[in-house]
């Protein structure tokens, strides 16, 4: 099978390449084309996967798929913009038949649940590698940013911390788990689901936003930063999953804190926007607020300051010594 062979079966026939309104030209010129009003911005973002970096040597290709759009989806949620396309460039040791089906069934899956179009790409040879770039059109102007926070304001997430930190060790093949836990664990793993809704509900109502990929004290140093201000985040009000809390292997609130790969929404809120967000998305938590100063400070239930686990992944950081 040719690249192009390949390209046609797996990619521009998948049910994810075909036609939308707002792609008017979509895999098999040199570009593609995106439709967008004249008040409208273009909202882009591009992740890698790299096999034995951000996910395990041969992982189940039907899985990788989902996680591997799911992880790139998730910034568009972040920036509250309404998902439009994706362009998929692919790197493969080889053309395995099998493989190719599993991946593009599962990166059509994910594709459908976030409302995205594959419009284009690029494929290679070589160690497996996987660079999706989405696009989001957001009304100009209303982009949602790491660095509007308000001293006063709530921090929120939109959902379970850690569950993914959770999975790692049983993704690594390090420990077991009881089947009810282990499947829990393992979907948020490869299938977190990008939280594209909550973002545009955010819109117009969040005063700072990003999505937690590198844990949420690493993240929300990001949005202190960003924003110059402080986040106290409060220990006993981090939302923590019944798998999460019963599996014995691990830490839940260490993962909570300072796994990666959540991919749920951390935000900032001014407090008399909170009942009306949560009647239309109730997961909602307030985890902490914002006050004046610098850094990220954990508080545990007495309100006294604990000392945090390690946070954060970074590829050329210390975290990788
Ligand atoms: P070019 O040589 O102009 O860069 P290619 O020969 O690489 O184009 O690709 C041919 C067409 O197939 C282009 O429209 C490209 O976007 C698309 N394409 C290539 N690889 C992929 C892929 N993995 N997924 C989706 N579309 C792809
Ligand atoms: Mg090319």
């Amino acid at each position: 099978m040719g690249e192009f062979e390949l390209i046609g079966r797996f990619f521009a026939a998948a049910p994810c390449a075909q036609a939308a309104p707002a792609v008017a030209l979509g895999i098999g010129d040199d570009c593609a084309l995106l439709q967008l009003a004249a008040d409208e911005q273009l909202a882009v973002s591009t992740d890698t996967l790299v096999a034995g970096v951000h996910f395990p040597h041969s992982p189940d290709p039907f899985l990788l798929g989902q996680r591997t759009l799911a992880v790139a989806a998730s910034d568009l949620a972040a920036m509250g913009a309404d998902p439009l396309g994706f362009t998929l460039a692919i790197t493969l040791p080889e053309a395995d038949e099998s493989w190719l089906d599993g991946f593009s069934r599962g990166l059509s899956q994910m594709a459908a649940s976030c409302s995205l179009v594959l419009i284009g790409g690029d494929t290679t040879r070589g160690p497996l590698s996987l660079t999706v770039t989405v696009f989001g059109r957001v009304p100009h102007g209303q982009a949602l940013t790491r660095g509007g926070a308000q001293v006063g304001d709530l921090l929120c997430v939109g959902g379970n911390l850690g569950d993914a930190a959770g999975a790692l060790p049983l993704v690594l093949g390090q420990c077991v788990a009881e089947p009810a836990i282990a499947e829990a664990l393992l979907a948020h793993y490869w299938s977190p689901p990008p939280q594209l809704a909550l973002g545009q509900l955010l819109r117009g109502r969040a005063t700072a936003v990003l999505d937690i990929s590198d844990g949420l004290l690493a993240d929300c140093g990001h949005i202190a930063r960003a924003s110059n201000v402080a986040l106290q985040i409060e220990c006993q009000e981090l939302p923590l999953s019944a798998a999460l809390r019963r599996f014995d292997q691990v830490d839940a609130l260490a993962c909570a804190l300072a796994g990666g790969d959540d991919y749920v929404l951390a935000f900032t809120l001014p407090a008399a926007r909170l009942a009306d967000l949560r009647a239309q998305w109730p997961a909602v938590q307030v985890i902490g607020r914002v006050t004046a100063g610098e850094g990220v400070h954990v508080l545990d239930a007495a309100g006294q300051a604990v000392d945090p686990p390690r946070s954060g992944y970074q590829h050329f950081g210390p975290a990788h010594d």
